[in-house]
């Protein structure tokens, strides 16, 4: 408490002062205090003044004295009466400053008059018989301490009772004037200081406490001007319930930001506000423990729409220190929540399908896995879009993110309710089967998806193919780990596409090893051109009109410090997957050139070119740079493609083929037949020569089919002027009918393995000297053909 607020009080309570110092703007709200304190006593002093009365009554009936009973009796009925009717006159109404002073001014006047009447009263019984001496001089503290309990409050009407029943009193003594009497007129004058200062110090202390009570007042009437002002100029507004949880007093702009849950707020279950969940239990919580907290966000429906309030609160004390409920400020934060639920979805979800992504999926999976039972099982299911790259390349993004948003929709269409798909990223999907009994379940679900993904999807009139491969992997046998097992589904996945497509398979140990072998030979692939490993293996082709060999296909060998020699089989797919192919491609161009520049000039030589490659920019300059390095002319390269070349980056694929074209080089197409072969291919590109795949070959001789397809591609190719090579010829009787179907070269163990290069100059050497061993080719294939 600060030293003038000190001052102020004592001034107030100052022992002798008869009025106290209340400042002026107060005055009339004290003087409403004062009689509101003076008629709440009144039902206590109308029955004191009434036991006194009757103890009087019956003290003057006892001395025959009727008159004096009579008078006492109706003095005090009529005191006791008068106060008890004005209080309850009083109390049951509103008072303004005007009726407050008349209150006031009565309760004087009734004090004074009450003091008038008992001090004649004494001062009567006195007179009337000096034997009263010792009865008087014993009520009279009993009645003045009474007295000045009561009318304490207003301190003039205290004081005026007093001293009126002193006056009386000591009227009566002096009348006796007996020794007795005047001792007894001395205690009553000390009686009267007594009692008088008495009243001063619990008035006082009545005016210290109506004046505390006033600051209080003032100082919340302070905060609540301070609050509107701050609610007022801010977005946040305050909020304050009791301990019972009700919304007291709300602020207007409370009631107008809540104004959907009603109008009234004031005395609602502030809970009731909010949507039950999980943010209202915390906070009920909290309220119910009292404790403080700041920003908790919790959600509520407002006409229908979802909002979110930050709230925070402390805990509000009562005068005696408990708590009372509590206080807090509150702001709408629900633009913040939607932005930052919006991010999350985008986080956690694939933005073209809306299904769950890689995240999402692996935090779903980690949390199926803890939760599973012992002796249940999970399982996982990768899938990707069979040709999703060649449908994307050559008809657009367009349509391929049109044919994943469908694939997204067939695949939640074979799931049940507690299966998830989620979108891993391309064309990967991946499926989650929470609750399978056996194998089998994980099965079914991949065949109706295999079945459905083979379905053809329509976008735009436009009939698009594709397919789904699956690789599936089971919790607990193959992994217990969600990353595991999401890798051991995907290695299942690579297994179904390297044997087809449009299967599924289960995940085996065996695989990892696979992929781990896969792994070690791209490692000694990346340094084996540098180690000088690599070698080019030739074998020939034969021209079947004049049973010549044309040219060498070159093809490629690795040489393995350890392994020994590897086949192209195994590490041409490894250097695709990696990139590696690039420089291994551009070694081989430089190599053959450097060979077939020693060859006779009518020898030509074919490499081949993976797609990889042609998507490279370097192919061309390497191709220049090849060409002009060795001294061979362009026309003596051949370079063979695969039709997957055609089928991705169509456009600029055909760009690179047309450059080379106009280099010189010739193009073949390689292994048709296998794959997406369409005859429609064979129009798209001026292609030198067509090389029929070898398992038309193998079976010409025993299936129709297989010499149909050779018979309308060499048809085709010949109506176009190219050539064509029919691939791994090993029998004669296989020659013999290829000859009868009209292919113009044929290659294959019937004629020569794949060479080294050393074994080639031998054999040029050899045909130099003496006719070709070759000449097993019968000279009837002209004959034949043209018939
Ligand atoms: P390809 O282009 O179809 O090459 C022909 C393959 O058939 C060669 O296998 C050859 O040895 C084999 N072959 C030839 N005649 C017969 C026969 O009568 N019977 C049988 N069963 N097979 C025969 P290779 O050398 O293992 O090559 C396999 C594939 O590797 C090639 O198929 C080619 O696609 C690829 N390849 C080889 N060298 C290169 C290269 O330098 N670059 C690229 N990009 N790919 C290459
Ligand atoms: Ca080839
Ligand atoms: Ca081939």
């Amino acid at each position: 408490m600060m030293a003038g607020e000190q001052k102020r009080q004592l001034d107030l309570i100052g022992p002798w002062k008869f009025q106290y110092q209340v400042p002026k703007a107060r005055r009339s709200w004290f003087r409403s205090q004062q009689v509101r304190a003076f008629h709440r006593s009144a039902t206590a002093t109308a029955m004191a003044n009434a036991m006194v009365g009757l103890l009087f009554c019956f003290a003057a009936m006892l001395d025959g004295s009727f008159l004096a009973a009579s008078l006492i009796g109706g003095a005090t009925l009529t005191i006791s009466l008068a106060r008890y009717a004005r209080r309850k006159n009083y109390l049951g109404r509103e008072h303004s400053i005007k009726t407050d002073l008349m209150e006031y001014r009565w309760i004087v006047r009734h004090c004074v008059l009450a003091g008038l009447a008992w001090g004649l009263t004494f001062g009567l019984l006195l007179v009337a018989d000096p034997a009263h001496l010792l009865f008087i001089m014993l009520a009279l503290p009993g009645m003045m301490f009474t007295g000045s309990l009561s009318i304490d409050c207003v301190y003039r009407a205290a004081v005026s009772y007093i001293v009126l029943l002193c006056l009386g009193s000591i009227a009566g003594l002096l009348w006796i004037g007996t020794p007795e009497a005047h001792v007894s007129v001395a205690i009553t004058v000390y009686y009267g200081i007594l009692f008088t200062w008495r009243a001063n110090l619990s008035s006082s202390g009545f005016a210290a406490r109506v004046h505390s009570q006033i600051e209080s007042k003032e100082a919340t009437e302070t905060v609540h001007l301070l609050l509107n002002d701050y609610e007022e100029h801010s977005a946040d507004w305050l909020w304050e319930i009791d301990d019972r949880r009700a919304i007291v007093k709300p602020s207007s702009r409370f009631r107008s930001v809540a104004k959907a849950k009603g109008e009234h707020l004031s005395g609602m279950d502030f809970l009731d506000l909010f949507d039950a969940g999980h943010d209202r239990a915390v906070l009920e919580r909290l309220i119910d423990k009292a404790q403080s907290f700041r920003e908790v966000n919790v959600k509520l429906t407002l006409d229908g729409e979802e909002r979110w309030w930050a709230l925070s609160g402390h805990p509000t004390l009562d005068a005696s220190g408990k708590m009372s409920g509590m206080r807090g400020v509150a702001s709408d934060v629900s633009a913040a929540k939607h932005a930052e639920a919006k991010i999350s979805h985008l986080a956690r979800y694939d933005g073209l399908t809306n299904l769950p992504n890689r995240m999402l999926f692996l935090e779903t999976l980690t949390r199926a896995l803890s939760r599973r039972k012992e002796g249940a099982a999970i399982a996982v299911l990768y899938l990707d879009l069979d040709h999703f790259k060649a449908i994307n390349d050559t008809l657009g993004h367009a349509v391929g993110d049109q044919v994943l948003k469908v694939a997204a929709e067939r695949i939640e269409n074979c799931l049940g309710l507690h299966d998830t798909v989620a979108r891993q990223g391309g064309d990967e999907f991946a499926v989650l089967l929470p609750e399978i009994t056996n194998d089998g379940d994980a099965d079914v679900v991949a065949s109706a998806i295999i079945a459905i993904m083979a379905e053809p999807i329509i976008i735009d009139d436009q009939q698009v193919n594709t397919g789904a491969s699956i690789g599936i992997a089971f919790a607990p046998q193959d992994a217990t780990q969600a990353l595991d097992l999401i890798k051991s589904a995907d290695l299942a996945l690579y297994h179904s596409k390297q044997n087809g497509r449009g299967r599924a398979s289960h995940f085996e140990f065996g695989m990892h090893e696979a992929m781990q072998a896969k792994r070690k030979v791209e490692i000694d692939l990346r340094s084996a051109i540098v180690r000088d490993e690599l070698e080019l293996f030739y074998q020939p082709l034969i021209n079947l009109d004049t049973g010549e060999t044309s040219g060498y296909e070159a093809l490629l060998r690795w040489n393995h410090p350890v392994d020994g020699m590897i086949m192209p089989a195994v590490f041409i797919p490894v250097a695709e997957d990696t990139g590696l192919i690039v420089p291994l491609g551009e070694w081989v161009i430089r190599n053959a050139l450097a060979e077939v520049a020693r060859w006779p000039q009518h020898l030509s030589v074919s490499v081949n070119l993976s797609p990889a490659q042609m998507r490279s920019p370097n192919l061309v300059p390497t191709v220049i740079h090849a060409l002009a390095a060795s001294g061979v002319p362009a026309h003596r390269l051949e370079m063979e493609i695969t039709e997957t070349v055609l089928m991705h980056d169509s456009e600029a694929n055909l760009a690179v083929l047309h450059q080379l074209r106009s280099l010189g080089v010739r193009i073949a197409l390689d292994d048709f037949g296998t794959g997406y072969s369409s005859l429609n291919y064979l129009r798209s590109f001026p292609f030198d020569k067509i090389k029929i795949d070898r398992c038309f070959v193998n079976d010409v001789d025993s299936r129709d089919d297989s010499r149909a397809i050779i018979r309308a591609v060499t048809g085709l190719a010949q109506s176009l002027g190219m050539i064509t090579t029919a691939e791994g010829v090993e029998r004669e009787d296989q020659l013999d009918h290829l000859r009868g179907e009209g292919c113009t070269e044929v290659q294959g163990y019937y004629f020569a393995k794949p060479l080294p290069a050393s074994n080639v100059t031998g054999r040029l050497v050899e045909a130099a000297d003496e006719p070709p061993a070759i000449t097993k080719v019968k000279p009837q294939a002209k004959a034949k053909k043209a018939a």
